[in-house]
């Protein structure tokens, strides 16, 4: 399969070409001729498959060809659930609208950074919004723009926008927007609650699932180590030693762990980072850059780091905490092994958070196998809100106590 196959313009053309794409993906060559055809479409396909492409570029030819002379209208609106995936989005649609023959302007918008700029970037129309929902509603507000003109919505990350958290701002763009209208959703998880919401909205859509075959997933090795509380920060010190990762990605369920932890890290000379959704976006966006370009060493980030970031040549990540969803599990460890590199995901499990680990695995229908790092080797057991079945798991026996209380160590 060739992208010339797909219906996409020479403009377009050159545009891949020049990104260095040769071939398209299964998602692309399954959605832009869905997107050209004008229908809505659910796309379902795993992180790192190709999706934003699979909808920019037939979206930019759907733009350009509605261009009729007029002055300068939204045509388009891309939602998306964070500032980082905005901006991601915002300059992949940038790059390919380059190779078009006439300008479209692509406004990119979030919260988080003063609304002036935005204002102001918006003023002799946009064709193309690209914005976190919050803050469209704000421009919205400011009478900045006009949603009823725009013939096409996409939601990317569509689940998370479609869940409960996004839910009202969601209903008041969708009720600002023209009724007849394209719908585009992607996404690499969709829950079956979500999936009712986005039946709602969509009318016929063709849904895309792209069902990797083993040897287009990508190349995540999964290991698990199971250490004590404590250890975890000597050991994550010794594994960046010991497996001189130029690159590290470290996740942690809390702004306040991603603090702490990235200080440690940096007291005993490993260069480490923060990232997570208190700081301001001119440090989020410094820290991104740090990363990219070798400034810093190790991210340590909350959630806001899990979905759809694309961090080149990112040869690990590692689970200091587990995610609390499955899903959220997915997307974590899709931030490494993407466009055909290989990489690995590590997960520490302490014994409070094996239970937890084991649903993670029973969702995702593998079983990876526990390792002990010499050194480092647990001797915690579970505390009793864990192993009464604080998450999922059984209660003890009396054997099962009788035997814990004879291991534990006399003090
Ligand atoms: P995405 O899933 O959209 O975040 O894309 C993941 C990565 O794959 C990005 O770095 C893209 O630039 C890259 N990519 C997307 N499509 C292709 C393609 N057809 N060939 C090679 N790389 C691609």
């Amino acid at each position: 399969m060739s992208f010339a196959t797909l219906g996409l313009s020479p403009a377009l053309l050159r545009a891949v070409r020049e990104q260095g794409y040769h071939a398209p993906t299964p998602i692309q060559s399954a959605a832009i001729p869905a997107v050209l055809g004008g229908g809505d479409v659910l796309g379902l396909a795993q992180t790192g498959s190709g999706k934003t492409a699979a909808y920019a570029l037939p979206l930019l030819q759907r733009v350009l060809a509605s261009r009729d002379g007029g002055p300068r209208r939204l045509r388009a609106l891309l939602l998306l659930p964070t500032r980082e995936l905005a901006e991601q989005v915002g300059e992949v649609l940038r790059e390919f609208a380059r190779s078009l023959p006439e300008p479209l302007k692509i406004a990119i918008a979030y919260g988080g950074v003063s609304l002036n700029p935005q204002l102001m970037g918006l003023r002799g129309g946009v064709d193309i919004m690209v914005a976190t929902p919050g803050r469209l509603l704000d421009l919205v507000e400011h009478n900045a723009l006009r949603l009823d003109t725009a013939q096409t919505l996409v939601l990317d990350e569509a689940d998370r926008l479609l869940a409960l958290g996004f839910a009202e701002e969601l209903q008041r763009v969708l009720g600002l927007l023209p009724a007849q209208r394209q719908n585009l959703f992607f996404s690499a998880t969709f829950a079956p609650a979500v999936q009712a919401l986005a039946d709602a909205i969509l009318r016929e859509p063709q849904r895309i699932a792209i069902e990797a075959t083993p040897a287009e997933l990508p190349d995540i090795v999964q290991r698990a180590i199971q250490v004590d509380t404590a250890a975890r920060t000597p050991l994550l010190r010794h594994l960046i030693a010991s497996e001189a990762w130029p690159r590290l990605l470290v996740f942690v369920a809390t702004k306040y762990a991603a603090e702490h932890v990235s200080d440690k890290l940096w007291k005993t000379g490993i260069k480490a980072a923060a990232l997570h959704g208190e700081l301001s976006q001119g440090t989020r966006r410094q820290v991104l850059a740090a990363l990219k370009a070798n400034e810093i060493q190790v991210l340590v980030a909350t959630d806001v780091a899990a979905r759809g970031l694309d961090i080149p040549d990112l040869p690990a990540v590692l689970n200091y905490e587990l995610p609390r969803s499955p899903a959220d599990y997915t997307h974590r460890i899709g931030r490494t092994g993407r466009a055909g590199a290989s990489g690995v995901a590590l997960s520490f499990i302490t014994a409070d958070s094996e239970a937890h680990f084991r649903l993670i695995e029973k969702r995702q229908g593998q079983r990876v196998a526990r390792e002990q790092i010499a050194g480092f080797e647990p001797g915690e057991v579970a505390s009793e809100a864990q192993a009464v079945g604080g998450i999922k798991g059984k209660r003890k026996s009396k054997k099962d106590k009788l035997r814990e209380a004879a291991a534990q160590p006399t003090r």
